[in-house]
């Protein structure tokens, strides 16, 4: 990214509602769940299965939390509705991790249960290091009743080799990820070469362990590390999938998809799409370009 690319990134926030509005179409898939279930019927056409994210941010009351789990279980009643093939993908901090365990859990068990009723499946986002313990806790109790419920592992984490050989101890179905978050040199690798090896021998170990894997990257070198020790270990089809965000590396996924492999894309939605934008512009500088021409010319049509 350039200097002037970096600085028109980190004013973003300035830049008018409209534009950031029509560039985001990209990223989520509106606010409202018709607005989902019509992205999840388009990528299905495709291929391509999905999970649903209702956004959100800042969750710190529990009257908040009401609206989170009332909007999954409507999108899992949804789905089974309408018969798309699509699961949610929850963050605990919306459920309440971040200010009342136990609330998060019920909250929690209340979505995992929907799930179950429409033979559904819940995967539990893996959030910013101050809760990477406590959501795994949280995801072991799930584990005692539940075995719809998945988790996420980041490759960036120190601790996720041990995470990864804890996962195929208890078998859990994981989606592994490099991670998004800012954290400290001593939890994270910061290097990114030493995140990707990360990501590739953690992966591999869990594809050699047989458990439930979920690919989640947009990095070729990551797929194609992945494609070989799915091949070295003899996984099937359904043993294993590729997972993309909406609007990002659309080509790599229709090229995956064409190769006969499974591919899920986390389909964001809600009125909290504005934050999400801005991170998924802040991310690629080539959509940021776009933002700037939108912006020198008048142009909202981008
Ligand atoms: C399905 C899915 C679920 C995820 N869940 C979590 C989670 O629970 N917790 C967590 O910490 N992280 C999550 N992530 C984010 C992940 O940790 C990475 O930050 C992100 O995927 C970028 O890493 P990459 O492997 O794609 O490689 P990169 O090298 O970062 O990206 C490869 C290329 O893809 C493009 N790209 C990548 N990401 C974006 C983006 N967001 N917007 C625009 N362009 C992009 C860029 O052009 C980049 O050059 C998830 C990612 C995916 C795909």
């Amino acid at each position: 990214m350039s200097v002037f690319e970096r600085l028109i990134a980190t004013t973003l926030p300035l830049v008018p509602s409209p534009i950031i509005r029509t560039v985001a179409s990209r990223y989520v898939a509106g606010e409202t769940l018709d607005d989902a279930f019509s992205a999840v019927e388009g990528l299905n056409r495709e291929g391509a299965s999905a999970t649903l994210d209702v956004l959100g941010e800042d969750v710190t009351r529990r009257e908040e939390t009401r609206f989170f789990v009332d909007e999954y279980k409507r999108a899992l009643a949804g789905i089974a509705a309408r018969n798309l093939d699509s699961n949610v993908s929850v963050k605990l901090s919306a459920m309440g991790l971040k200010f009342d365990p136990q609330l998060a859990w019920e909250n929690f068990r209340e979505v995992a249960l929907e799930a179950r009723r429409h033979g559904n499946f819940v995967r539990i986002d893996m959030e910013d290091s101050s809760v990477t313990q406590a959501t795994i806790d949280l995801f072991r109790r799930a584990r005692a009743e539940f075995d719809n419920v998945g988790i996420v592992l980041q490759a960036y984490l120190r601790r996720t080799q041990k995470d990864v050989a804890d996962a195929i101890a208890e078998r859990w179905s994981v989606r592994i990820c490099k991670g998004i978050y800012v954290e400290s040199p001593t939890l994270a690798l910061r290097d990114p070469d030493l995140i990707r090896r990360n990501y590739a021998y953690v992966t591999d170990r869990m594809l050699a362990g047989k458990i439930p894997v979920g690919i989640a990257t947009h990095d070729e070198a990551m797929v194609l590390e992945a494609l070989h020790a799915i091949e070295r270990h003899g996984r099937r089809r359904e043993e294993y999938e590729f997972q993309m965000l909406m609007g990002v590396a659309v080509g790599l996924r229709r090229l995956i998809l064409a190769q006969g492999h499974r591919l899920r894309v986390y389909v964001p939605f809600g009125t909290a799409w504005k934050g999400y934008s801005l991170r998924r512009l802040k991310e690629n500088p080539a959509i940021v370009r776009h933002v700037l021409a939108g912006v020198f010319k008048g142009n909202r049509g981008l």
